[in-house]
């Protein structure tokens, strides 16, 4: 009897959520956000499947039309019915202020403080700038907080081409901290290349410092922050660079950065690992390495973290000498 109207509501959230594509798992909402005045309507009712009125024809029967064949670089002919499918996800659920979002359902989870017995197993035991044990970061009302120069928060799993979410915040008792001091931290991936954290948006700073700067390399496309006191999001979308046996670069690492849903990185080419005052460099390293929560002597808060480690490239983008 409700059918009609249930399906309109979904259509209505599958319009407002999925069309803006990353934008979903954003927490831009206004912290003042009221409480929902019904159950709401989780995205993951969406994904049920449809079934079919008719019994379907076997898959092998549909005709597709013939496309060009296979190339050097390709190694599928277009439209060819047995390229393998993509494996189906459950997408994550959007954040809000008041509460994370889901992470799809092939992440690792790095930390979620939703479960009661959230804990920091997926990282490294922290160190001191002089190696010494720390008690590590703290865990607190479902987030993880820096404890300043208690050491950085590292994977124990390493990584490589990734997708990494992460929703950071810094606390209003900041309000009286500026630039560079005003809730620094940042994400590195490989443990070299930095996203920085930081409240940029109540007080400047040098722009390639800023928060979703590539650190001393590229400012944001746009400042997308929202302030102290608020949590935010980062979707990034690292590619590793690749080395040849005797250390010279054959591809620059890439990195593409929604900062609360906002392009602010559009595939920028890393010049190399992230530097202070000095012109970043690579250095040629393996193919995998963890992901670093920079302690920088700031109380900023996370959760929320998970990533998804990504299939390789395909030929023509690593192989230079591939090119058709
Ligand atoms: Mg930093």
């Amino acid at each position: 009897m409700h059918r009609p109207q249930t399906c309109l509501i979904r259509r209505f959230i599958v319009t407002a959520w999925i069309i803006p594509g990353l934008a979903m798992s954003s927490a831009w909402a206004e912290p003042s956000d009221p409480p929902p005045a019904t159950q709401p309507v989780l995205l993951e009712d969406h994904v049920e499947p449809n079934t079919p009125t008719v019994p379907p024809p076997a898959y092998d029967s549909l005709w597709f039309p013939p496309g060009d064949p296979a190339t050097k670089t390709q190694p599928w002919a277009v439209h060819d019915p047995n390229r393998p499918q993509p494996s189906v996800v459950t997408p994550p659920t959007p954040s809000l202020q008041q509460r994370p979002g889901r992470p799809p359902s092939d992440a690792i989870v790095l930390f979620d403080g939703t479960a009661p017995d959230a804990d920091l197993s997926a990282f490294l035991p922290t160190i001191d700038r002089e190696g010494q044990p720390t008690p590590g970061w703290v865990i607190r009302d479902g987030y993880l907080e820096v404890r300043p120069r208690g050491g950085s928060l590292v994977t124990r799993e390493k990584f490589g081409d990734v997708q990494l979410h992460a929703e950071w915040m810094v606390p209003a008792d900041y309000q009286d901290k500026f630039s560079q001091k005003r809730g620094n931290s940042g994400i590195l991936l490989m443990g070299r290349y930095e996203i920085q954290v930081l409240d940029s948006l109540g007080s400047p700073t040098y722009p390639d410092g800023m928060a979703a700067a590539v650190y001393g390399q590229n400012p944001p496309l746009v400042n997308a922050g929202l302030g102290l006191d608020r949590w935010q999001t980062y979707d990034i979308i690292f590619r590793r660079p690749h080395f040849a046996e005797d250390g010279t670069l054959l591809i620059p690492a890439t990195v593409t950065v929604f900062h609360n849903g906002v392009l602010v990185q559009d595939h920028w080419h890393l010049e190399g690992q992230t530097l202070y005052k000095r012109r970043a460099r690579y250095t040629a390293h393996g193919d995998k390495a963890p992901i670093r929560f920079q302690d920088h002597g700031n109380r900023v808060r996370f959760r929320n973290l998970w990533v998804r480690p990504l299939s390789p490239r395909p030929l023509s983008v690593t192989d230079p000498s591939s090119k058709p």
